[in-house]
């Protein structure tokens, strides 16, 4: 199993995990104020400070003449972090077969940097260009108005969000969507705020079959089992609590498959119902 590029199916439809960066990493910081004997002993690992798999992924749905990437990697600075495959997404993209112009779409879950890093990037004369240049860039309009209207204007995730997007919108390469709809052709958003303002995980559904996306709704699948394990990012902890609520009753209801962009490549699973809460249960996990 490679870290960086794995497929998988969901009915007839193939999907390719692309990593940006796969480094290990100590988790804690996804647990804010949880005893570290509790969160630890669920991870099974022996202490805080010891690395796990983590990811800086994305996902390409290829289909029905459309080649969709779910967020675009965390670009320049993750190469710059020295991680396995950062920074390389174009590279996984050429694995693929996929030309980064034949990129249709580009659907974000949210707008910080480690999900928008390829959106602009430094050409060979250093001025900034569109990595894929004929893509439309679908974000929840809330999200969009948040770092570009509400956000504090002089922190570096603003300025990250506006870097990323602003040479989009004035290409015209910005579409945005409100709530639980359907985005493109089997691909719907299921709003799951909290982490952002506009955070959103996407359900993407072939032949009766499905599979939850989720961004930094969950950045490990322990998030499915405890809600409110709450990642120090998330802008509003009590609004991410419920998100984690709505997606996991939704997989659990739905029966769908579940994934997530910071899963190390390839965490599949599904969430079950079991008394007072759910359970996270690995595909091909014992
Ligand atoms: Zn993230």
């Amino acid at each position: 199993m490679s870290r960086l590029f794995e497929k998988f199916t969901v009915g007839n439809q193939e999907i390719i995990a692309l990593s940006d960066g796969a480094p290990e990493r100590a988790l804690g910081g996804f647990f804010n104020g949880v005893d570290p004997a509790l969160w630890t002993a669920a991870l099974g690992i022996a202490g805080p400070d010891e690395g796990v798999p983590f990811n800086f992924g994305t996902f390409l749905i290829s289909g029905g003449g459309r080649k969709v990437l779910v967020d675009s990697g965390f670009g320049a600075p993750a190469k710059a972090m020295g991680i396995l495959g950062g920074g390389e997404l174009d590279l996984r993209l050429a694995e693929a077969g996929v030309n980064p112009g034949e990129i249709t779409d580009v659907i974000h879950t949210h707008l910080h940097g480690d999900h928008i890093g390829w959106n602009v990037v430094k050409g060979a004369d250093g001025a900034d260009t569109l990595s894929f240049p004929n893509a439309t860039y679908h974000v929840a309009a809330r999200e969009l108005d948040y770092w570009l209207n509400g956000a504090p204007k002089d922190d570096d995730r603003t300025k990250t969000a506006a870097y990323h997007t602003v040479p989009i919108q004035a290409a015209g390469h910005i579409k945005t969507f409100d709530g639980d709809v359907e985005v493109l052709p089997g691909i719907s958003a299921i709003a799951t705020p909290g982490h952002t303002p506009g955070h959103t995980s996407f359900i993407v559904s072939s032949a009766g079959a499905e599979v939850l996306i989720v961004g930094d709704a969950a950045h490990h699948p322990v998030h499915f089992e405890h809600h409110d394990w709450i990642p120090g990012v998330d802008l509003d902890p009590a609004e991410s609590t419920r998100s984690r609520g709505k997606i996991s009753a939704l997989a659990a209801d739905r029966g769908a498959m579940v994934t997530g962009g910071h899963f190390p490549i390839l965490t599949l699973g599904y969430v079950r119902r079991v008394e007072g809460g759910y359970r996270w249960e690995g595909v091909g996990a014992k």
